[in-house]
């Protein structure tokens, strides 16, 4: 019988206070620019199924930092619990661009020995005229931590789907090749859900606060 998912990653999204993760969840997630009027008051995580080749699809949970970076009151068990993750900066805001160094140190900290998947994004690309980082200077940070690099906008949809559909690919890989592998205990990756067998539909969707399949 045929999995409604290979598998579920797990994936995180963080960067400074304000850059858009919250925005950029929410238009892939429910496909619509949602402006989040209390950053602390914010929903865990967010699902939704992503097809990477045509009948293998990959259920992504995705948790929102929900303002404790704001705080830098991120848990330990926030980053070790991750497969993937984006690293989000606003293109418009040099400072969220230099302290792109200090959340990889963060996760990476928290991590060992494991490590994330990141990708590299510059969001907020629908405002060309205010930039202040280069689209050349963020590929070549990128490049110099062995990541993708893409720049994306929440009001414009763009590169939303590409950002992540990018990274669940790489992670997919990383699974199939053995680099990556399910481990008791831990939430990162875990096996396929086979219809009718394990549970019925509806409980598959119970924990999910919400789900855009
Ligand atoms: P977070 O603190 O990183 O979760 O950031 P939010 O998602 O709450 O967004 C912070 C602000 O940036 C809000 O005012 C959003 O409307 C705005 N924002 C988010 N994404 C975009 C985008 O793609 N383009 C533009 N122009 N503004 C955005
Ligand atoms: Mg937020």
């Amino acid at each position: 019988m045929e999995a409604i998912w290979l598998y579920q990653f797990r994936l995180i999204v963080i960067g400074d206070s304000t850059v858009g993760k919250s925005c950029l969840i929410r238009r892939f997630t429910e496909g619509r620019f949602a402006q989040v009027s209390d950053p602390t008051v914010g929903v865990d995580f967010f699902s939704r199924l992503v097809e990477i080749e045509p009948g293998k699809r990959i259920k992504l949970q995705i948790w929102d930092t929900a303002g404790q970076e704001r705080f830098r009151s991120i848990t330990r068990a926030y980053y070790r619990n991750s497969v993937g993750g984006l690293l989000l900066f606003d293109i418009t805001n040099r400072r969220s661009f230099q302290n792109v160094h200090e959340w990889l140190e963060e996760a990476r900290s928290h991590v060992q020995p494991h490590s994330i998947v990141f990708l590299l994004v510059g969001h907020k690309c629908d405002l060309e005229p205010q930039r202040q980082v280069s689209q050349q200077e963020a590929e070549k940070l990128a490049a110099a931590y062995g990541m993708r690099y893409v720049e994306t906008s929440a009001r414009d949809a763009i590169n939303v789907e590409r950002a992540f559909t990018e990274l669940t690919r790489d992670i997919f890989e990383l699974v199939k090749n053995g680099e990556i592998s399910i481990q008791e205990g831990w939430e990162g990756v875990k096996s396929g859900f086979v219809p009718n067998v394990v549970h019925s539909s509806e409980e598959v969707t119970k924990g999910d606060r919400r789900c855009f399949c």
